[in-house]
């Protein structure tokens, strides 16, 4: 028997799930994309994004995932033979180093591993190095969706000050967007990018680049950019058609529209204390298996975990076996392990991820904690007992937030 029926849950860490509101208000038909209602719908949704990523600066709105906004980043700013400095604590540091090969720019990338944050010590060092001032940007992932490590874009911003040194600062916050805390400008990132399918609880397929004016001045000096990635004539929603370099997504805008007005109502403090409170509960429940069971979590200082997604480890095999358990039996589809591979694990299934962004809400935080809580009994994987207890104190009593 299998009590998987009723409403599933998506919990990995990306596409997340999606409010009835959001794809309520995409199920209608096309609208005219030259004008009228269209305009204003682009025209309001832009600083409805600022006020997500907390900047006065611009907000370009591609229509590809993630990888495109890397992409449209990178092509504004960078000619072939620049140079950029990337911060790697995960697989997708990686992922952006790759872009910027395939564009001709040149990445110097420091590896910190797959366990703790950037060592921004470290960075300050290869900056103040670089005498001849040849990096051009300093690129991280604020969350690494594959370990999920949380980097502090505040002390990248200090080492660039200390070093004196011109770069960029630039934020992969695809992962972290409305889940955890960002001021995109209090905190000095002069570039972010994020997509439409976690935080923002938007199918996939929309992606958005924050940038300001120390990023324009790049931009501006850059004698060349594809017509498609150029973010000028994505600063002017009023000719909507050129806004989009074509057609716009129509009906990822009307559920954008419905995913911001939830997020503005709920208040983008109260949403990253929910994030900052579920992760909580999440990890209560981790640390009771991890205690005399074969659980380990991939990050074990709390204040240095994502409060969108945890990395977690389980013993060779186990974790693809839980997660096959959990989707079979009963819902719930965990996430993969990602970039976590050994050599006695070549394929990494010892691992997998609880995705913990956007549309969540305690009782679906309690239902996945009691459902892997039934998976660990069922496959016999040796856990501490009282987990469930533990997620429930802090559902509970939150106590103040520290996000
Ligand atoms: C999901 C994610 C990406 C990739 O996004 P896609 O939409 O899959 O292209 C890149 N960086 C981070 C940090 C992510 O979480």
């Amino acid at each position: 028997m299998s009590l998987a029926h009723g409403r599933p849950y998506l919990a990995i860490p990306g596409p997340s799930v999606m409010p009835d509101a959001v794809l309520q208000a995409m199920h209608q038909p096309a609208p005219n994309i030259y004008e009228g209602d269209i305009v204003t719908l682009v025209e309001g949704i832009v600083p409805d994004l600022k006020r997500v990523a907390k900047t006065d600066g611009e907000a370009a709105i591609y229509i590809c995932n993630g990888h495109g906004a890397w992409e449209a980043a990178l092509s504004n700013l960078f000619q072939p033979g620049d140079r950029v400095l990337i911060p790697a604590t995960g697989r997708f540091a990686h992922g952006w180093a790759d872009m910027a090969v395939g564009l001709g720019i040149v990445p110097q990338i420091v590896d910190f591993g797959t366990k703790s944050t950037i060592d921004a010590d470290r960075i300050e060092e290869v900056l103040r190095a670089d005498t001849e001032r040849q990096i051009k940007a300093v690129m991280f992932s604020h969350v690494d969706t594959a370990t999920s490590i949380r980097n502090d874009p505040r002390a990248l911003r200090a080492a660039l000050d200390a070093a004196d040194h011109p770069a960029l600062l630039m934020a992969d916050c695809i992962a972290s967007m409305a889940c955890d805390e960002f001021h995109m400008d209090a905190w000095g990132v002069d570039v972010a990018i994020t997509g439409s399918q976690k935080g923002l609880m938007v199918p996939p397929g929309l992606s958005f680049v924050f940038f300001n004016d120390r990023a324009k001045e790049f931009r501006a000096a850059n004698p060349r950019v594809s017509r498609y990635w150029d973010w000028v004539p994505r600063t002017e929603p009023e000719a909507v058609y050129q806004y989009f370099g074509g057609t716009s997504p129509t009906h990822h805008l009307f559920g954008l529209r419905a995913a911001l007005d939830m997020l503005h109502e709920e208040g983008m403090e109260r949403v990253w204390a929910r994030h900052a409170t579920l992760a909580r509960a999440i990890w209560a429940a981790c640390e009771r298996w991890a205690e005399g069971g074969a659980m380990v979590m991939n990050v074990s200082d709390p204040a240095l975990r994502s409060h969108a997604v945890t990395a977690l480890g389980l013993g060779i095999g186990n974790g693809q076996k839980l997660r096959i358990w959990t989707a079979e039996n009963a819902g719930l589809t965990l996430g993969i392990g990602l970039g976590m591979s050994t050599e006695d694990d070549p394929d990494g299934t010892g691992f997998f991820r609880i995705g913990h962004m956007g549309h969540l809400n305690a009782h679906m935080v309690l239902g996945a904690v009691g459902v892997i809580e039934a998976g660990l009994q069922a496959l016999q994987i040796p856990h501490g007992h009282g987990a469930l207890e533990k997620a429930a104190e802090v559902v509970a009593q939150p106590g103040a937030v520290a996000f």
